[in-house]
């Protein structure tokens, strides 16, 4: 009879195994454990609450909900719920053994009260690795309290569904960590590449890809250095670096930067920072290479050499001009004509003029950088500025002619009148400044019904194809000795642009170089 018993429950178990095994899921092997226990142990029915929370914070409530049940009726079910609810939400994770002894205590006062006839129940803690995931209860009619064999039988169930439970668990986080990790690869604005300890590839992400031109299916099963080509070999390389000790004289990240080349020939200004990760022997496991593109910033360091040189040599002109000129006035051994000392005065006050508005324009700049412009809207008349502005442009100039011509009745655009004329003025001093020779220049406007369109014509040097777009930016100077002997800081256009842009408008330029340029704004009639 214990010679059956005994293959019975060995037969229990090698099904359980087996269970555990072929990877059924959890839930699955739970019952088949609840039934063979019940089985074994002469029960009525059986349960298995497992606890929701798997870390050991040491204040976290052990809250526990059924996961497997065996026989049981809906409504003890419910009214076990409810023991395990009041329970759970008492008693703190340790001692595990109180719990189930509190439970077991619940549940007889529960069976000797209610209609259930159940009295026998036992229960065990599930144990994993000294940790508390879950209880296993087997209810019985007989009122004959548990032996220690049958405890002994039961906690060997019970420490095989405490291992499926850890091993689900442990699939389930690894699974969980693997989706956040490939979330967190994908999702990233950075390039990011994983290595293994030879320099393979063994991820290549999305944003990586698009930097490199290089897809992952190309990128993955090569080494770094097949893919990672530089079109100027940066000071140091991952290589390099590796032949230097790195990363074992201090583990920390090594940062490399250069121009890395497309497949296109194309190249891109990035800065990679690499990251070593070690396995437990403190040998390399894997590198973990942070891709960032850098052009921005790179773009932001040459603005910001640029702007010094131009605005260096923009305020040293005027500056030595009236320094030279308030020093020679002021030489005591000398006598000067009324003439020579008007002549003087007036350069000094041009030069103070245009300081005055080079610093102008610089704040202005800063300004539109920080936050946009401010218009004061209201109707105007461009006909009468434009004849305002070449009247006074003509006084400044001998060689040129200006013309003027607007279509007939002309719209009346609403727009800020002195962002209007600030615009205008700029494309009709440059129309001068630029066609050092002299020439016509023509100031014309047409409209239609939702625009009117201004063209500043010249007949000066013209701008060549490939700066067309590249004279509205900050300090942008076309570099060629025409411009370089007239004097401008590279950002009149820019503030033209952000005015007419403002004004929900576009700006453009036709040019021939060698022959002129004709500057044009489209302004909408209303905004
Ligand atoms: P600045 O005149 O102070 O240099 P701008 O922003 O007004 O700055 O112009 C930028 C550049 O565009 C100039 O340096 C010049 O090279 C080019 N440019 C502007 N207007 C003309 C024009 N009418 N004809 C030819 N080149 C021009």
């Amino acid at each position: 009879m214990l010679t059956d018993y005994r293959i019975r429950q060995r037969d229990h178990l090698l099904q359980i195994v087996r269970a555990l095994t072929q990877q059924l899921d959890l839930e699955s092997v739970l019952t088949r454990i609840l039934k063979a226990s019940t089985e074994m142990l002469g029960g009525r029915a059986g349960l298995i609450a497992l606890r929701d929370q798997p870390n050991n914070h040491p204040n976290s409530v052990a809250t526990f909900s059924i996961r497997a049940q065996h026989g049981v009726s809906p409504e003890f079910l419910r009214h076990f719920e409810n023991i395990l609810q009041n329970t759970s939400s008492t008693v703190l994770i340790d001692p595990a053994t109180y719990i189930i002894s509190e439970l077991e205590q619940r549940l007889h006062m529960l069976a000797r009260s209610g209609p259930f006839n159940l009295d026998g129940t036992i229960g065990l803690p599930l144990e994993a690795q000294g940790n508390l995931v879950g209880l296993l209860l087997v209810l019985r009619a007989s009122a004959s309290p548990s032996t220690y064999n049958e405890r002994k039988i039961l906690q060997a169930f019970a420490d095989h569904a405490a291992v499926a439970v850890t091993n689900a668990r442990l699939y389930e986080q690894v699974t969980q960590e693997k989706r956040q990790l490939d979330v967190l690869l994908e999702g990233s604005a950075d390039g990011i590449m994983i290595l293994d300890s030879g320099h393979l590839i063994l991820r290549w992400n999305r944003a990586l890809a698009k930097l490199s031109g290089v897809t992952p299916a190309t990128a993955l099963g090569n080494t770094h250095d097949e893919i990672i080509r530089w079109s100027n070999i940066p000071d140091r390389t991952l290589s390099d670096a590796e032949a230097r000790g790195w990363p074992f004289a201090n583990g920390s990240p090594l940062y490399v930067e250069g121009n890395l080349q497309q497949p296109t020939g194309d190249g891109r200004a990035v800065g990679i920072t690499y990251a070593p990760i070690f396995d437990k022997n403190r040998r390399l496991a894997n590198i973990i290479a942070n891709v960032r593109d850098i052009t921005k910033f790179r773009e932001a360091e040459q603005l910001k050499s640029t702007f010094i040189s131009v605005i260096s040599h923009e305020l040293r002109t005027p500056v030595s001009l009236i320094k030279g000129y308030a020093g020679t006035l002021l030489r005591e051994d000398a006598s000067w004509t009324k003439n020579t000392i008007n002549e003087s005065i007036t350069v000094i006050e041009e030069e103070a003029d245009r300081l005055a508005n080079l610093i102008d324009n610089l704040l202005e700049a800063s300004q539109l950088q920080a936050g946009g412009l401010q218009l004061n809207h209201s109707t105007i008349d461009i006909v009468t500025l434009t004849n305002k502005l070449t009247k006074k442009f003509k006084t400044q100039t001998e060689k040129h002619t200006f013309n003027v011509s607007f279509a007939d009745n002309f719209p009346k655009p609403i727009a800020d009148e002195e962002r209007i004329l600030q615009a205008l003025s700029n494309l009709i001093s440059n129309a001068i400044k630029y066609s050092p020779n002299g020439g016509p220049i023509t100031v014309s406007g047409k409209y239609t019904n939702r625009e009117i369109i201004i063209s500043v014509k010249d007949s000066g040097i013209g701008v060549e194809a490939g700066d067309l777009n590249k004279i509205f930016d900050r300090f942008h100077r076309v570099a060629d000795t025409e411009t370089s002997h007239t004097q401008g800081a590279g950002l009149g256009l820019y503030l033209t642009r952000a005015i007419i842009e403002a004004h929900h408008g576009r700006i453009w330029v036709d040019s021939d170089p060698g022959l002129g340029s004709t500057f044009h704004i489209a302004i909408p009639i209303e905004e």
